[in-house]
């Protein structure tokens, strides 16, 4: 006997990624339910920078995606949705030593490669930015790419009409067949066409194939001062080998520095194995602490009002994964973002709602979304309880 769907689509997950999924298949007039154990922005999209890079990316897919990602990102904002979430700055790459300084050779390379809207408009020393610190030998100047916060692009995209909204609650379980998913909720069953996990970090409570571990990482916050003392993010070189290269091979800590609209800076962020997001530590903290008053010597006269940390959700060949899941046809994951997730959610929700619907991915975009596949792991691999 066929059941009774609830929803067309329920999303797991209400973090950036789910919440864009959502509003892309809310627009198309699916009724989308998304289905979170916490609630919006609950972890890493609540924790997290919010750059929205190309320069961070790990060159071939991941970049090209991103850069397209920006772009779309960028149009969403003048359209309205994004408004309030995303704003354009510039971006400042420093680099002190010989390892930073060909990590910004090679993020030159990178950028004329993809030929995408971040462009490099300057490249000298610490004079070219005043309030730089002697530790800045040399400083990278890019233009195209933004800032955005997680949870205001996820309350801006869940507000969209269409979207029933289920939390706390957490999934335990899954089944799916060929008509649909059956979405076990402990006190309750729910059914929909289709089913979307966004899990982040929890994607292997609930599909313990998928090689998801989890990357922390701590940030901190200042007090508010005087807006516009720092036009853009300033970022360590080491940062960008961070994100590409196993933690560990740093030889300085990778700190980004992000000045917020609210005349605040928000201060990152360390990679870390572990999945505690309660775990701050001075030890870490100093570093990038030392390490950004070296860059930005202004630093030195703020206060840190919060520390906290986030979980990234990393995979072994550095690459999210998104697509169907092989043996189980009603049921796509979008997860893996590691530190990325953010600025590729706007174009990884419209994709995965174009899977969902059945529809080809934006033409020039295949080839990289077909690398994102969870196939690459091996078939099948099916939903498990939690
Ligand atoms: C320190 C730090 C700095 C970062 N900086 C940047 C940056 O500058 N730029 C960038 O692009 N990205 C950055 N990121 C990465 C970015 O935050 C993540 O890639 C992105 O937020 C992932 O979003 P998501 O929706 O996939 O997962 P999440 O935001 O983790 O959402 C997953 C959701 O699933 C829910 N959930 C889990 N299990 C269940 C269950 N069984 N049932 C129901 N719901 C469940 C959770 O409650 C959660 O709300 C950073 C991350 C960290 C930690």
């Amino acid at each position: 006997m066929t059941q009774a769907l609830h929803h067309d689509v329920a999303i797991a997950g209400a973090g950036i990624v789910g919440a864009s999924v959502a509003w892309h298949l809310a627009q198309a007039g699916l009724r989308v339910a998304v289905i979170d154990a916490v609630g919006p922005a609950a972890a890493a999209s609540g924790a997290s920078d919010g750059a929205v890079s190309v320069a961070s990316k790990k060159p071939g897919p991941l970049a090209r995606l991103a850069s397209a990602s920006l772009l779309y990102t960028r149009d969403l904002a003048g359209q309205g949705l994004l408004a309030g979430a995303f704003h354009a700055r510039p971006s400042y790459v420093f680099g002190q030593g010989d390892a930073e300084i060909a990590a910004l050779d090679a993020l030159i390379d990178k950028l004329a490669q993809i030929a995408g809207p971040v462009r490099v408009t300057g490249d000298g020393g610490a004079g070219a930015l005043p309030g730089l610190g002697a530790a800045v030998e040399r400083l990278v100047t890019l233009d195209g790419e933004g800032h955005m916060p997680g949870h205001k692009a996820v309350r801006a995209y869940l507000a969209a009409p269409g979207i029933t909204p289920i939390w706390p609650a957490r999934i335990r379980g899954l089944d799916s067949d060929d008509a649909g998913v059956t979405i076990d909720l402990g006190d309750r069953r729910l059914r929909a066409g289709h089913l979307v996990a966004a899990l982040g970090v929890s994607t292997p409570a609930l599909f313990p194939a998928l090689p998801v571990q989890p990357r922390a990482g701590q940030l901190f916050v200042t007090d508010r001062g005087p807006a516009g003392t720092l036009p853009g993010s300033l970022t360590a070189a080491a940062y960008l080998v961070a994100k590409t290269d196993a933690p560990g091979v740093l030889p300085l800590p990778p700190v980004v520095i992000d000045p917020l609209t609210t005349g605040q800076f928000l201060i990152g962020s360390s990679r870390e194995d572990h999945a505690d997001p309660t775990r701050v530590d001075f030890a870490t903290m100093r570093q990038l602490m030392r390490r950004a008053v070296d860059a930005f010597p202004a630093l030195a006269e703020r206060r840190v009002i919060r520390a906290f940390a986030g979980i990234r959700a990393a995979v072994a060949d550095s690459l999210p994964i998104v697509g169907p899941l092989p043996g189980a046809p009603r049921i796509t994951v979008a997860t893996g973002f590691e530190g990325d997730g953010i600025c590729l959610s706007a174009l990884i929700g419209r994709e995965v709602a174009r899977m969902v619907q059945g529809l080809a991915p934006t033409d020039a975009l295949a080839t990289d979304l077909a690398a994102l596949t969870p196939a690459r792991f091996g078939a099948p691999l099916q939903e498990a309880r939690a």
